[in-house]
C-alpha cells in the first residue's frame, strides 16, 4: 500500500477537499478561483493570480520577487511560469492574458510548458511550441532564449518567417548570439 499525504508533519492535520489556507496576499480561499502555487523555496505558497501579478511587475522592474511570507528572494520567471501552470490547470484561458498583452516572456513560458507536438490555446487559436517561440522572437527581437530555443526546436532545413526574414537553425543561432554581444554592450 502507498500511502498517500505522508510528506506533512506529524500533527498538523491538512484540510483536505477544501482548500482553506488563505493567500497571503489577497486572503482568497477558494482554490477554484485561485489554485494555491508553490513558488517558494520554503514551501510558502500564495495564490496563482497574485504570484502572477507580482512576477509580471517584478519582470518589468527589472527585480526580483521576495517571498510573501520570508522575504526569500525569488526568480520571477521561475515564479511566473508556476503560476502560469497552477492557473492553465484550471483553463488556458483563465490566464486572462490577451494574446496582444502578452510579452516574449510569456510566449517562452507556454513554449517551455509544451513539447514540440503539443499545442496551446489562446483566445481560441492553437499554438505549437514553435508559433509560441516565434511569437517570443517576434515580441522582442533581442531575446536571446527565444532565437536560442527556437534554433533548437527548427530540424536542419526547417525555416520561420520573422518580420517578414526567413531564418533556418544556423541564422537562429546567429541572432541569439548577436543578442548576447548587444546585451552584454
Ligand atoms: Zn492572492
Ligand atoms: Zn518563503
Amino acid at each position: 500500500m502507498i500511502s498517500a499525504k505522508n510528506s506533512t508533519t506529524p500533527g498538523t492535520q491538512q484540510p483536505n477537499d477544501a482548500q482553506l489556507e488563505a493567500c497571503p496576499v489577497c486572503w482568497e480561499t477558494d482554490s477554484r478561483q485561485a489554485p494555491q502555487t508553490d513558488f517558494c523555496s520554503n514551501q510558502h505558497k500564495a495564490c496563482a493570480n497574485c504570484v502572477k501579478r507580482l512576477a509580471e511587475q517584478a519582470i518589468q522592474d527589472h527585480s526580483t520577487l521576495p517571498c510573501m511570507i520570508c522575504r526569500k528572494p525569488i526568480n520571477p520567471e521561475i515564479a511566473l511560469q508556476s503560476a502560469l501552470k497552477a492557473l492553465k490547470s484550471i483553463n488556458t484561458c483563465a490566464t486572462g492574458l490577451k494574446i496582444s498583452d502578452m510579452q516574449s516572456t510569456h510566449w517562452i513560458l507556454y513554449a517551455r510548458d509544451i513539447d514540440i507536438d503539443q499545442t496551446i490555446e489562446l483566445e481560441g487559436q492553437e499554438f505549437t511550441k514553435r508559433d509560441c517561440l516565434v511569437q517570443a522572437a517576434k515580441a522582442m527581437p533581442t531575446h536571446i532564449d527565444a532565437w536560442a530555443e527556437l534554433g533548437v526546436s527548427l530540424t536542419e532545413g526547417e525555416r520561420v518567417v520573422i518580420r517578414g526574414k526567413s531564418y533556418d537553425k544556423a541564422r537562429c543561432f546567429v541572432k541569439a548570439s548577436s543578442a548576447a554581444r548587444t546585451a552584454s554592450a
